[in-house]
């Protein structure tokens, strides 16, 4: 690439396939939530590395104990996705924990449902495309598993973000140790089914190898819960590279370098999910 072709990568559209909602909450509003529902306030996690998975999650938990009222739930989506634009994205698939939270706000699909008009607030207002990947929490169990399955495929088929389905997958979250893939198979085979709109998009491999897990866990989900995407798997940044480099000749090609208004970007994310759910993960690779 010569000189003159090189340019900025902040500029460069992006595609964030994988962001966890509560996560994302900056610390200025994790603080200012703790205080007004006096929480504790849980301990920075800024340049922090942890010692084991459980205390990550204890963080991350106390972030969803911040999601009380409804004006949270749509600050959260706006504040994300006016992060994510200064990065340069125009689409993101936003995971969100609501498991953790949902019995605040009616039950699991009602919440869902506010997500998704939360998420339709903040595409409006900053111009990023947004899509929603409801997630299993493997700790709670398979009934849980599969009780939530049926509630997002009611989402897919019925909630819309700006005209679009709103649910674009099934994942898998928590520990895996203990709760491997192929417990959830029956989930994914209700939501993932062959008349569904929704792909499935497991985290595994996350965790660093044990007796059934590591590499395991990430063959585990590819065969058994057909995973289209696989999240935090050892090869998972050389897969977003491929789907950064594709969004961006994607985005390119289609408008002879003009940058396309906010809709149409938007329109193009939705497409680009489409582009993915038909493709195999091979294939992801290959686009490198
Ligand atoms: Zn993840």
């Amino acid at each position: 690439m010569t000189t003159d072709q090189q340019r900025e990568l902040s500029t460069l559209p992006k595609a964030e396939l994988h962001l966890h909602l509560e996560g994302a909450m900056r610390r200025t509003t994790l603080v200012e939530l703790c205080n007004k529902y006096e929480i504790p306030i849980p301990i920075d996690t800024a340049g922090r590395r942890f010692d084991d998975f459980s205390a990550f999650v204890d963080v991350y938990i106390a972030a969803c104990e911040c999601i009380r009222e409804v004006s949270d739930i749509k600050r959260l989506f706006q504040e994300v996705a006016e992060d994510v634009k200064l990065s340069g994205a125009v689409w993101i698939e936003i995971a969100p924990s609501f498991s953790f939270y949902s019995h605040r706000f009616g039950g699991h699909f009602e919440c869902l449902r506010l997500l998704a008009d939360a998420a339709e607030e903040a595409e409006r207002s900053t111009g990023v495309g947004i899509g929603i990947v409801v997630s299993v929490e493997r700790h709670l169990g398979v009934e849980e598993a599969e009780k939530l399955a049926h509630i997002a495929k009611r989402g897919a088929e019925s909630l819309k973000i700006c005209g679009r389905p709103a649910i674009l997958g099934l994942g898998l979250h928590g520990p895996e140790e203990g709760n491997s893939p192929s417990q959830f198979k029956e989930a994914f085979d209700i939501a993932c089914c062959s008349k569904s709109t929704m792909v499935s998009l497991p985290h595994a491999g996350e965790i660093a190898p044990y007796p059934g897990g590591g590499a395991k866990s990430a063959i585990d989900a590819v065969q058994i819960l057909k995973a289209k995407r696989i999240a935090h798997d050892s090869r998972g940044f050389k897969h977003l590279l491929g789907c950064l480099r594709f969004f961006q000749l994607f985005v390119e090609r289609s408008t002879n370098g003009r940058k396309p208004p906010p809709r149409e970007i938007a329109r193009k994310g939705y497409t680009l999910h489409h582009q993915l759910r038909r493709s195999s993960i091979i294939w992801v690779f290959f686009a490198i």
